[in-house]
């Protein structure tokens, strides 16, 4: 590319943002007045078949009722692997996704994305179509007097651009966009989710010292959405002072509700992950006004497989992710039913032979069930 070309291609890519912030408002999907909800299982890659052919058993079984009524369908969405991506030459193709969009919510499991070459990430297309705009963590140790939600904003920041960066000779830039409609909706799905929730204290975490229009615009349009919430305490921290303070007994747990732009989130929320147990043990759900996708937090663990470890992977994030998607659709008893069983369960995992298996702690489970 030379430096016109590049500047063409930053317009284009101004343009398409701007076409996407006139399509932003969409009304939101209400679960207590759907007739058939239809619940889309996507395997995705490595580990995904295994984790997410027991977390459909788990929830064939707590929907049983339902799904005999006709009330909610689970539906099998094939060809979301790495093999048809590339393929196809599409982070999701276009069947694919005409499939997906005939479902309310999604059970996805992890999939792959290639380091380098042009192959966007199947998630962030997603996350993209579907306009998931919130990704919400929760990672709660209640021994450790820790519970905590993240909000991490999920179609905008660096990701959102991130396979449309320009290459001058000797150079390469990307780019980050955030937007005020953007930054809006998700401060305040955090702030009502801490109303509703009796939470008083949100951290708005950012790098505003440094990303000065981005980040400075982020925190901006958080404290004019705080001014309809005075009963909650607001502070701003940076990405950096935050994975420390994380870390640190005794202060920590006066974190309550985080609201992030998207890369620090996916920073924060694994680390946050970690001190709960591992990023097999969090859930995550990505939703948006229309659509709603859950998954693990963590990825298709290659190196598992390659292992010939793949029986051993750990289900609980997904099937914690199965009880954020039940609690979504207004299945609260079936939700409580299974993060009961979740505590409950002796069974271990280790991701190791020194553990059990993915399937027997899905027995486990469903016996308690
Ligand atoms: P990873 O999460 O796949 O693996 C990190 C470590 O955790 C590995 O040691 C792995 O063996 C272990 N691990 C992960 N899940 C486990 C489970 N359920 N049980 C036991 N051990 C588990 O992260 P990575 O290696 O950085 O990424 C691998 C691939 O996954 C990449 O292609 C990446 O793009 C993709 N990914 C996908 C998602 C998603 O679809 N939501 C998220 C993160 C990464």
């Amino acid at each position: 590319m030379d430096i016109n070309q590049a500047s063409e291609a930053f317009r284009v890519l101004l343009q398409e943002q701007l076409t996407r912030l006139e399509k932003m408002n969409c009304e939101k999907t209400d679960f207590t007045k759907k007739d058939v909800i239809t619940i889309g299982v996507i395997d995705g890659d490595g580990i995904g078949p295994i984790i997410t052919q027991h977390a459909t058993r788990v929830l064939e079984n707590l929907l049983a009722d339902k799904i005999a009524a006709g009330k909610i369908v689970l539906k099998k969405i094939e060809g979301l692997t790495l093999q048809n991506r590339l393929a196809q030459g599409k982070p999701i193709p276009d069947d694919v996704l005409a499939n997906i969009k005939t479902c309310d919510v999604l059970l996805k499991g992890p999939t792959e994305t290639p380091m380098g070459g042009t192959l966007e990430s199947a998630n962030v297309t997603m996350r993209r179509e579907l306009d998931l705009y919130a990704n919400v963590r929760p990672v709660c140790i209640p021994e450790k007097n820790i519970d905590w939600i993240f909000y991490r904003e999920n179609t905008e920041g660096e990701y959102v651009l991130g396979s449309r960066g320009v290459e001058l000779p000797g150079m390469a830039v990307d780019f980050k966009v955030i937007t005020d409609l953007g930054t809006r909706r998700i401060a305040r799905a955090a702030f009502e989710y801490a109303r509703q929730n009796g939470k008083t204290h949100l951290s708005v975490v950012t790098k505003a010292n440094i990303m000065k229009k981005t980040d400075g615009k982020f925190t901006a349009i958080c404290h004019e959405i705080a001014k309809d919430y005075p009963e909650i305490t607001v502070e701003d921290y940076y990405i950096d002072i935050m994975t420390a303070n994380l870390l640190i007994e005794g202060f920590r747990e006066k974190f309550q509700v985080f609201v992030l732009p998207n890369l620090y989130g996916d920073i924060l929320t694994d680390e946050a992950a970690q001190i709960q147990g591992g990023v097999g043990t969090a859930g995550s759900a990505n939703i948006g006004d229309r659509y709603a996708m859950f998954e693990a937090i963590h990825g298709s663990a290659p190196r598992l497989i390659a292992a010939g470890l793949g029986d051993y992977a750990n289900p609980t994030s997904i099937l914690k992710a199965a009880a954020m998607l039940l609690r979504h659709i207004c299945c609260t008893a079936e939700a409580e039913k299974l993060e009961a069983a979740l505590e409950k369960c002796p069974v271990k995992v280790t991701g190791d032979r020194d553990g059990a298996t993915c399937a027997q702690f899905a027995d486990a489970l469903m016996q308690i069930l």
